[in-house]
């Protein structure tokens, strides 16, 4: 059971939480809870790095942000307490979650989960903080924003449960944000591929390397509210009889910027030496639009993480001169707003219908992506909002009307 910042803000809501696992325990199941730090500890915290330095060595950062989990897991393991029941808590070094050694995104690289299976044999609630981990050396790292959903999956792999139970502070997996639709309705069972997909263009509400490792480990997520008892939203491997939607959901992401490198040579080698440069320096580029050349010079563009900034301009000042290209420029109002749904594999015209509900809108497209289940644009920031809506509505997930089903063309 993963509880996120919101459920664990204040002393009341921790002492919910533990109400909620005792609950759980009490009805006979063995319990592992990983918790997020509390409210918006992390922000805090991180804002605190940048006021002392403002590009805070990340191996100081990541023991700094750790110390917010800390301080979750301990105060949960004594409301579970208070509340007459047993409980321990373990950092993330302490249940051996062990990662690779990139600081702020780390990944998980092996799990010795021995100490989480004694506690439980010991009828103890377990109590794990989410978002960290430890090097082979022995380092304190984290694994990037949103983390700990990772580690709540990583963990249920690890002890092979039998469901990850997600609570966050909406009941579900939307088929749009209803803060823009509000037409917009829970999605009831997903399986691993569009909810990957999903949360890559900007679903918040499962992180996207939970997903992946949910899937690579066929541990079955249920995404649900920590206010209600609700059943949420449950992810898990595509069966044979799951109906595939031809669209699921409309996402956005207005974290991301768009950099054009222009002039450049249009030789062997020079794509690889800019995207080399920059997977060094750990930038995640998303999309990547090369123009057809005119008198041997060309134009790439491609998008990244807006926090990744830094890295990519520091990564394209150190390769601009020797790739010979003339300039690069950063527009980042910009948006990028997309379709998923594995149906779309099996069914012509979805491409079409897109683009022409974005034309009717009045909404310019500026580069476009695709996957076989995803079919992105990126779009005026601006326009965002009136764009995810006509797509929305234009696909039939609005509230009222019923959801097509693909038929294979
Ligand atoms: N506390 C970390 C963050 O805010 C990890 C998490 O919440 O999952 O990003
Ligand atoms: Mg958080």
């Amino acid at each position: 059971m993963k509880f996120g910042g919101t459920s664990v803000a204040t002393p009341q809501r921790l002492r919910a939480v533990a109400a909620r696992l005792i609950a759980r325990h009490d009805a006979g199941d063995e319990v592992v809870a990983v918790v997020s730090a509390m409210g918006k500890v992390t922000d805090d915290l991180l804002a605190l790095a940048h006021e002392i330095n403002p590009e805070p060595p990340e191996r100081e950062q990541d023991m700094l942000l750790a110390t917010g989990e800390q301080v979750s897991i301990a105060l949960l393991a004594m409301a579970v307490q208070a509340a007459g029941a047993d409980a321990i808590s373990f950092t993330g070094p302490q249940v051996g979650i062990v990662t690779d050694a990139v600081h702020s995104k780390a990944k998980i690289v092996a799990i010795d989960a021995a100490c989480v299976g004694e506690a439980l044999a010991a009828g103890q609630i377990v109590i794990v903080a989410g978002f960290q981990g430890r090097t082979t050396d022995g380092e304190i790292t984290t694994l990037g924003r949103g983390g700990s959903d990772t580690t709540a999956v990583a963990l249920a792999a690890g002890i092979a449960a039998d469901v990850c139970e997600i609570y966050t502070d909406v009941d579900g997996v939307y088929t749009a944000d209803p803060r823009i639709v509000p037409a917009a309705q829970k999605i009831d069972v997903i399986s691993y591929e569009p909810m990957l997909e999903m949360a890559a263009s900007g679903a918040g509400v499962l992180s996207m390397r939970s997903v992946e490792f949910a899937r690579n480990h066929a541990v079955t997520i249920h995404c649900r509210s920590s206010f209600t008892d609700t059943t949420g939203t449950i992810v898990k491997e595509a069966q044979p009889d799951m109906e595939d939607a031809i669209v699921s959901a409309v996402t956005h992401d207005r974290g991301e910027a768009k950099i054009t490198i222009r002039g450049v040579p249009d030789r062997v080698g020079i794509a690889a030496r800019v995207f080399s440069t920059l997977a060094d320096a750990n930038v995640n580029v998303d999309m990547i639009i090369q123009n057809i050349s005119e008198e041997k010079k060309t134009d790439i563009s491609f998008t990244a993480p807006q926090t990744d900034l830094h890295r990519v301009t520091q990564a394209l000042d150190a390769c601009m001169a020797e790739i010979g290209a003339r300039e690069w420029v950063i527009d980042d109002d910009i948006a990028k707003v997309s379709i998923v749904g594995a149906g779309m594999k099996t069914h012509a015209g979805v491409t079409a219908k897109m683009f022409q509900t974005l034309a009717d809108a009045g909404v310019n497209i500026d580069l476009i992506s695709t996957s076989p289940i995803r079919l992105s644009c990126i779009i005026a920031a601006d326009q965002m909002d009136d764009a995810v809506r006509a797509l929305h509505t234009a696909f039939g997930l609005d509230a009222t009307d019923v959801i097509e089903e693909a038929t294979p063309c």
